[in-house]
């Protein structure tokens, strides 16, 4: 896979080992620029519109110009995954504010870079989707959206990254953050979900965590499933004592939690919403998306 594989850079695709970033880049200088990390399920991308606005309204945020038109970068993202014959992937957009100088400001940059990658992936080992995770919360923080959004999906992911450390640390694949006033915000790549007395709850947009596009979607299939949603702010005491915990995110699907902080969580194991819920977002996924392959013809048609 790694010797074939083409990344679209610079307005062209080149092969991994030639896909190399200058050093003046201001997304590795100082992390200027944002990014989508978005899913093709059996040649179909979920969700591209989606996350291809929260892309456009970072970029926005930020001011930063991406230099394609919005149906073009749907057609660039559906051709990266073409490119590498891919029906399955994971494919990461960034835009990066561009070459400049040293200097932060980024009037010294010149047109912002624009790259796309897919591959196949699996962001928890196979077996933790049948066991369940156990996670902790951690010391850091949520950045605050009076600072810096998380609505905008920066490349600036040092919060995020300091909560992973922090797992690491405690030897679990995956922590949760609070916020600054101690309420429960997020993991570091996903949402969080909690099941109680048969409702479905989940911290809402100003607690201050990523309007995840698996948590919309989990939030239609709570709606047409007829749970009860509840978008309130909770606390880890919820956490700890709710009957089912599960994360989402594009990466990670829909992931149940069985232990919190030492707290076991539905006697340890995946629970049957947590289970229901994720066969319904398999359904979806399989039927919602954008078809990147022609259809074989239809015998007789
Ligand atoms: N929170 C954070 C911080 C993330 O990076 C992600 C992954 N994009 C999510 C939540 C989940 O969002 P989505 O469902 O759109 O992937």
């Amino acid at each position: 896979m790694e010797d074939d594989q083409w990344i679209f850079l610079s307005g062209e695709f080149v092969r991994k080992e030639e896909a190399k970033i200058s050093v003046y880049d201001h997304g590795f200088l100082y992390g200027d620029g944002v990014f989508e990390g978005i899913r093709a399920y059996d040649g179909n991308i979920y969700r591209l519109n989606e996350h291809l606005v929260r892309l456009y309204e970072s970029a926005k945020s930020i001011m930063l110009d991406i230099p394609y038109e919005f149906e073009a970068m749907k057609e660039l993202v559906a051709e990266t995954v073409r490119k590498n014959s891919l029906r399955d992937a994971y494919v990461r957009v960034v835009v990066s504010r561009g070459v400049g100088n040293l200097g932060l400001d980024p009037k010294s940059c010149g047109m912002a870079q624009v790259v796309v990658i897919a591959e196949e992936l699996a962001l928890f080992p196979k077996e933790l989707y049948e066991t369940g995770l156990e996670i902790v919360s951690v010391a850091t923080r949520r950045n605050r959206p009076d600072v810096l959004s998380p609505k905008v999906k920066s490349l600036n992911y040092l919060n995020n990254i300091l909560v992973k450390i922090e797992a690491n640390l405690a030897n679990v694949p995956e922590a949760l953050m609070m916020n600054n006033e101690g309420y429960v915000a997020e993991g570091s790549g996903d949402n969080i979900f909690l099941v109680k007395n048969k409702a479905l709850y989940t911290p809402p947009g100003y607690v201050g965590a990523l309007e995840g596009i698996t948590r919309e979607a989990i939030l239609e299939i709570a709606e047409e499933e007829g749970y009860t949603i509840k978008e309130e702010p909770f606390t880890r005491h919820d956490v700890y004592v709710a009957d089912e915990v599960f994360l989402t995110g594009t990466a990670a699907e829909v992931i149940a939690v069985v232990k919190v902080d030492g707290r076991v969580i539905n006697d340890g194991a995946p629970g049957v919403e947590t289970e229901y819920i994720t066969k319904c977002f398999r359904n979806k996924v399989a039927t919602d998306g954008m078809q990147i392959y022609a259809q074989e013809a239809e015998i007789g048609g």
